[in-house]
């Protein structure tokens, strides 16, 4: 079936997080926008057991959520606010804290469930005039003079622009030819809930050892979520083993910083790996989110890199109206690409660092590290410098 998409303006693919904040914030600025996604969200309940994935959202992240005004739809749900962040080296003596009061900022951040953010963009698109092509999956892609053709399995669209926000497979990267590089770093992501003995005062903290750094990042309901990184076959065991067994390990590992650490939820890990595309725009065709850059989760700067994606986007679009340019415009889209390629570059290539650096000893000797962090914990102006960086304001 071939349905007919004249007036379409850009065609969004992927309804993840990232895809859906470019659809609704593009439709909110009058434009026509047409949104394709394979596996539409499951429903988020308040009275379900919460999503083991969660994210950290930098002000910015939140900034541009409630500019779509779904913030407040999360906030009242399950969105817990953290005032502080305590990161220490396994080996080394140093510790680096940051806290909202210093930065200016209410808040460092919030800790909030990934379906819970999915599920309230889907409402609000529903709610939208963005055409929805929901299930559908794209099976092949044409730059015909400079439209896009995006062949589904339900129908063919085109746009003059075409942005795939479809994950770090991203299909419609592959379709296209563009290159990705970067590399497995062998090792996965362990994330469960736990109570802690002592709560989690509001704080996110996170200490690197040798095997990878370890998050434990505050949630609603007295719940902390952990992330856990290390070497995939390490992973593997702890997810299967014994509930004491890794309790046990993971209060230990944690220093017990927290008091004794117990399960509170199912085990769940994903592997980790950096990856960069080479180009963010082909033609009409641009990359967002995932698609162009997956990072190590470690500054838990994943979700947010790709939302600054949707909020250059949305500002070029906006610069496009206001001057009475053609959103398809090339100097504003190299802009685009230009700038959030240099910007993911550097924050995928500084967190791979941060891991080489903290996750091996043959890099830095172990007490040299601590002192490095003790130092940088020490000079306020750096601290500050470091929280306006992560907090994407
Ligand atoms: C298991 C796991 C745990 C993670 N944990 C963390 C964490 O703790 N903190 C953090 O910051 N980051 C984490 N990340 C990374 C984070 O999830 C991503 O940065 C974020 O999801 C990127 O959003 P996105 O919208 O770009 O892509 P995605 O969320 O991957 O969304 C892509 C969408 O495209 C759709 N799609 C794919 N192919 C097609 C097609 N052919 N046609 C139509 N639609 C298609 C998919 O169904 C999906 O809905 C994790 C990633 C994974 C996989």
């Amino acid at each position: 079936m071939s349905r007919p998409s004249r007036g379409i303006e850009v065609i969004v693919v992927g309804a993840g997080i990232v895809g859906s904040a470019i659809a609704l914030g593009l439709a909110r600025q009058g434009r026509r926008v047409a949104l394709v996604e394979a596996r539409p969200p499951v429903a988020w309940a308040a009275d379900a057991a919460p999503d083991l994935r969660v994210y950290a959202i930098s002000p910015g992240s939140q900034a541009l959520l409630e500019h779509l005004g779904v913030w407040p739809q999360i906030a009242v749900s399950r969105a817990q606010p953290y005032q502080s962040m305590q990161v220490w080296d396994a080996g080394g003596g140093g510790s680096l804290g940051l806290n909202s009061h210093e930065a200016g900022l209410p808040a460092l951040g919030h800790i909030v469930e990934a379906g819970l953010i999915q599920w309230q963009l889907w409402l609000a698109l529903q709610q939208s005039d963005v055409a929805m092509h929901a299930p559908a999956r794209v099976e092949a892609w044409a730059d015909d003079g400079g439209e896009g053709v995006l062949q589904l399995d339900t129908c063919t669209l085109r746009a003059p622009i075409v942005i795939a926000a479809d994950g770090a497979q991203s299909p419609l990267r592959e379709l296209a030819g563009i290159a990705s590089r970067g590399h497995d770093y062998g090792a996965s992501g362990l994330v469960a809930y736990v109570r802690c003995a002592r709560g989690h005062a509001d704080t996110a903290w996170q200490r690197f050892l040798p095997s990878g750094p370890l998050a434990v990042l505050p949630c609603t309901q007295g719940l902390a979520s952990i992330v856990w990184s290390l070497p995939s076959a390490e992973a593997k065991r702890l997810r299967e083993a014994p509930v004491e067994v890794f309790e046990r390990e993971l209060t230990r590992a944690f220093d017990a910083r927290l008091g004794e650490m117990r399960l509170a939820s199912e085990r769940a890990s994903f592997p980790l790996r950096l990856l960069l595309a080479e180009r963010y725009r082909q033609g009409p065709l641009l990359l967002a989110g995932d698609a162009a850059h997956a990072v190590h989760p470690l500054a838990g700067q994943g979700v947010n890199l790709g939302l600054q994606d949707a909020r250059e986007l949305l500002a070029v679009a906006e610069e496009a109206a206001a001057r009475g340019l053609p959103l398809q415009h090339p100097p504003l889209l190299e802009r685009y690409a230009r700038r959030r390629s240099s910007e993911n570059q550097l924050a995928a290539w500084s967190f791979d660092g941060l891991n080489r650096l903290f996750s091996n000893d043959a890099v830095l000797p172990t007490l040299l590290r601590g002192h490095a962090l003790g130092l940088a914990g020490a000079l306020a102006p750096l601290r500050r410098l470091w929280v306006r960086r992560a907090s994407g304001l």
